[in-house]
C-alpha cells in the first residue's frame, strides 16, 4: 500500500506549520525516516515566476523554510534548487521569499544550471536533468497545488519537471508537448529517473481557475504527503475535485503499470478524508476537452475542438516573453500587433503560462463554444 498523509492547517504561519509538518510525517515515520545525517538534501519547490506568495503561483517560502529546518534537525544538509520557467533564479527566488527562507533556515540556494545526460527508461532515448539534482543524496519535492491549462492539475509528478534546465524545456514541449499523453509519459520518465525521497504538497492557498501561472488562489487548507508522487497526485486530485479521467499523468501512469494509481492501493493517514469538505476546482478555459467524440471525428475536428490563444489587446504590452518561449515559434509581433498562427500552434500554453501581465486569453471557437454549452446543458 501507499501511504498517502492529509493533514488540515488554516495558514502559513511558521509555528503552526511546524507542528502541522510533525502530524503530517508522524505515519509515514517523520523526518528522520528520510533522512541520514550528512545527507545533502535538495528542496524542490514551485519556483514558476518572480511572483509574490499569496499569489499561489509559487510553494510558499515559509513551508519551504520550515521543511529546511526539519531536514537540518535531523542532520541533513538543505540545498533549495529550481530552474524557473521565466525571470532569473535570483529575481525568482527573492520574489517569491526563497531567498529570506533559505538564510532564515541555512539552506543554500542552488540554480540549475549544468546538466546531466541520462539514458531514457521508457518512450524517451535520453533525457538531461540538472546535476544539482540529480546529484543530490535526498530530493524532496514540494510542488503547489494548482490547475494547469495542458495537464489539468499541476502537482507532484509535474513540479519534477523542474529538473528540466529552463532553456531544454520548451525543446520538450516541442517533442512531446503536441500530445498530453505524451507529455505525461515524459514527466513520469523523469520521475523515474531520480524518485524523490518525500513529496508534500503546498496545499494550503491552492490555485483554481487559469493555472499554473494565471489562475485565482483558492483556500484549502491542506499539506499532503507521501513517498510515491502518483499516489499524492491522486489525493490531491480528489481533494482538488478534479475528475481522475482529466488527469492524463494518472492515465498514462496507469498504463506504464506504475503503482500509486488506484485508490484502493493507496493507504490514507492523518486529517480523514470524509471530514474535509468537498470542493471543486474552477479548470482552465484553455483545456482540452473531447466530449466523448469518435477518436476519429476528434481527430479530424481537432483545431475547432481546441481552444487557442490569442492575446488581450488591452493588456498586452508586447513585451516579447511568450514570443521567446514560444516552443514552435508560432507567435511573431509586427507592426505594434501580436499574433498567433493557430496551425503552428501545439496548444502547450507556455504563453500563457509566462506572460507576466495576463494577457494571453483561451478564445474558443464557434463549435468548442456550442459542444461546450451542449455538455453543460447534458450534465444540469
Ligand atoms: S501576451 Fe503577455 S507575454 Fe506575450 S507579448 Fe503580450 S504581454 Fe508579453
Ligand atoms: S502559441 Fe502558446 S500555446 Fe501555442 S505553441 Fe506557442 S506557447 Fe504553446
Amino acid at each position: 500500500m501507499e501511504k498517502v498523509s492529509i493533514t488540515s492547517v488554516e495558514n502559513y504561519e511558521r509555528p503552526a506549520l511546524r507542528i502541522a509538518l510533525f502530524t503530517l510525517l508522524e505515519p509515514l515515520g517523520g523526518m528522520q525516516a528520510f533522512i541520514n545525517p550528512g545527507d545533502r538534501v535538495l528542496l524542490k519547490p514551485n519556483m514558476l515566476a518572480a511572483k509574490a506568495p499569496d499569489k499561489a503561483v509559487t510553494t510558499h517560502p515559509f513551508l519551504v523554510q520550515v521543511v529546511a529546518e526539519l531536514v537540518r534537525e535531523s542532520g541533513g544538509i538543505v540545498l533549495i534548487g529550481d530552474s524557473p520557467g521565466i525571470g532569473s533564479f535570483s529575481r525568482v527566488a527573492e520574489k517569491c521569499g526563497l531567498h529570506e527562507a533559505a538564510r532564515e533556515s541555512g539552506a543554500a540556494l542552488v540554480e540549475f544550471i549544468d546538466a546531466v545526460e541520462l539514458k531514457g527508461i521508457g518512450t524517451f532515448r535520453s533525457i538531461n536533468l540538472a546535476r544539482a539534482y540529480y546529484e543530490a543524496d535526498k530530493i524532496i519535492n514540494l510542488p503547489k497545488l494548482k490547475t494547469h491549462e495542458m495537464m489539468t492539475m499541476t502537482c507532484a509528478v509535474k513540479n519534477l519537471f523542474g529538473a528540466v534546465i529552463g532553456t531544454e524545456k520548451a525543446g520538450w514541449h516541442l517533442k512531446a508537448g503536441s500530445s498530453r499523453e505524451l507529455f505525461a509519459q515524459l514527466l513520469l520518465e523523469i520521475y523515474l529517473l531520480k524518485k524523490p525521497a518525500l513529496n508534500i504538497v503546498d496545499a494550503i492557498i491552492a490555485m483554481e481557475g487559469n493555472g499554473p501561472g494565471s489562475g485565482d488562489p483558492i483556500k484549502r487548507g491542506l499539506l499532503i504527503a507521501g513517498v510515491n508522487p502518483v499516489a499524492v497526485d491522486v489525493i490531491a486530485g480528489v481533494l482538488a475535485g478534479i475528475p481522475a479521467d482529466l488527469l492524463p499523468i494518472e492515465r498514462e501512469a496507469a498504463k506504464m503499470g506504475l503503482v500509486g494509481t488506484l485508490r484502493e492501493d493507496i493507504a490514507l493517514c492523518g486529517t480523514a478524508i470524509e471530514t474535509i469538505p468537498e470542493i471543486s476546482f474552477k479548470l482552465p478555459s484553455g483545456l482540452d476537452v473531447q466530449f466523448g467524440l469518435p477518436p476519429l471525428l476528434a481527430k479530424a475536428l481537432k483545431n475547432q475542438l481546441l481552444a487557442y490563444p490569442e492575446a488581450d489587446k488591452a493588456t498586452c504590452v508586447l513585451c516579447g516573453i511568450c514570443r521567446d518561449a514560444c516552443p514552435p515559434v508560432a507567435i511573431t509581433i509586427q507592426n505594434s500587433a501580436l499574433s498567433v498562427d493557430n496551425a503552428r500552434c501545439i496548444r502547450c500554453w507556455c504563453c500563457r503560462e509566462l506572460c507576466p501581465h495576463n494577457a494571453m486569453r483561451a478564445k474558443r471557437g464557434l463549435l468548442l463554444k456550442v459542444l461546450t454549452l451542449l455538455a453543460g446543458a447534458k450534465k444540469a
